[in-house]
């Protein structure tokens, strides 16, 4: 839903004070991962970002920036899946080094498994390897529309293809080795084709198993390399029994893979209606966990309130689960920035703009104690 309702309207500017007029003493120990998460900039707009992380991100102590790179960077072992405009390697160098000036961890994201178009869009990779397709009997649309009889939402890749590894795990590599990281974010949210009925190596294959199956195949790539995997969490979560539905938890069975998986995998739990109390689900199970909010700052506040009385409240065990909050923006960077200085407004979405939300969550991230 987070994309459906994409977001490209904006508000009129509320100021607020930045959270970094409070003085820290136990941040890193209440909110040891305090992150941001939005699209990669074009080339055009890096150094205008890099100025943000340095006067907005570095300002109010966020120490992870997860940048949605997807095929925005000029990659060497696959050129036949860069965007048209997409950054270069001295760009990223940019980012890497304001992010290391300031102690800030990168992690490069590109949507494995689910999130292969967008509307009626293909994106690079089915469109250049049509046979890595999970449903090509699905076309296309003129115009997008949802709900449609297919069900499309987006598109995902064959997890069982068996070329389809080489070719993802290259640019995830490369796309780690260029931003100098040991984590990688997969995506693999609201993966809703998995284990077609018409695929001739899903079909009637358990979905929890295949979904299991892909993650424990990345996970264990990147750990070959001492790189650690984040996933969002929402296909771990049973979208019926919660109530949650079927962006923000699985309705199509997915949930139990949840006990499959290895418990190094990093869950970015995205919430944005409710506060709901998932993360205690994850932690439970074995996982580190993070909150996300994105537009709604009310609720951020109850969900950083959450995190840190999860992690004091929790037996030892457990406690270190629980491991920070994470902002999401669904856009990029010039749309975000363009909000936050206050340069575009909209009147309709009154206080709940990511800005907003992102504002009130490091207010009370610092002032956390
Ligand atoms: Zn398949």
């Amino acid at each position: 839903m987070k994309r459906l309702f994409h977001y490209f309207s904006v508000v009129a500017l509320v100021v607020f004070t930045a959270g970094n007029t409070v003085a820290q003493s136990n941040i890193d120990t209440l909110v040891p991962i305090r992150g941001f998460c939005i699209g990669a900039p074009k080339p055009a707009a890096v150094d205008n970002f890099v100025k943000f992380i340095k006067d907005e991100l570095a300002t109010r102590k966020v120490n992870t920036l997860i940048l949605r790179v997807d095929f925005n960077y000029q990659f060497e072992s696959h050129p036949e899946l860069r965007d048209s405009v997409a950054l270069s390697k001295a760009d990223v160098k940019k980012i890497v080094n304001v992010c290391k000036a300031n102690n800030i961890r990168v992690i490069p994201q590109i949507n494995l498994l689910g999130h292969q178009s967008w509307a009626a869009t293909t994106h690079n990779l089915l469109r250049v390897y049509p046979q890595f397709d999970e449903t090509p009997h699905v076309k296309m649309p003129e115009k997008y529309s949802w709900p449609n009889a297919d069900g499309l939402y987006c598109k995902s890749y064959c997890p069982l293809h068996p070329e389809v590894h080489a070719v993802v795990f290259s640019l995830m590599d490369e796309i780690c080795d260029v931003f100098e990281t040991n984590a990688f974010h997969a995506g693999m949210d609201e993966v809703f084709y998995i284990g077609d009925a018409k695929c001739p190596r899903c079909s009637g294959v358990d979905k929890a198993d295949l979904f299991a199956g892909e993650v424990t195949m990345i996970r264990n790539h990147l750990a070959s390399k001492n790189r650690e995997l984040w996933i969002w969490g929402d296909r771990l979560l049973d979208g019926k029994s919660t109530g949650m539905g079927m962006w923000e938890a699985s309705m199509n069975n997915t949930h139990r893979a949840i006990d499959l998986i290895p418990k190094d995998v990093l869950i970015c739990d995205w919430h944005y209606e409710r506060a709901d109390k998932s993360a205690v689900y994850f932690a439970m199970k074995g996982f580190k966990v993070v909150t996300c909010p994105w537009r709604n700052p009310k609720v951020a506040a109850v969900q950083v309130d959450d995190m840190v009385r999860f992690r004091k409240e929790s037996a030892a065990n457990m406690q270190n689960n629980f491991q920070g909050i994470v902002q999401t923006v669904w856009s990029g960077p010039d749309n975000f920035m363009d909000g936050f200085y206050g340069k575009t407004k909209d009147e309709k979405a009154g206080e709940n703009t990511p800005w907003n939300c992102f504002r009130t969550a490091y207010t009370k991230i610092n002032e956390a104690k």
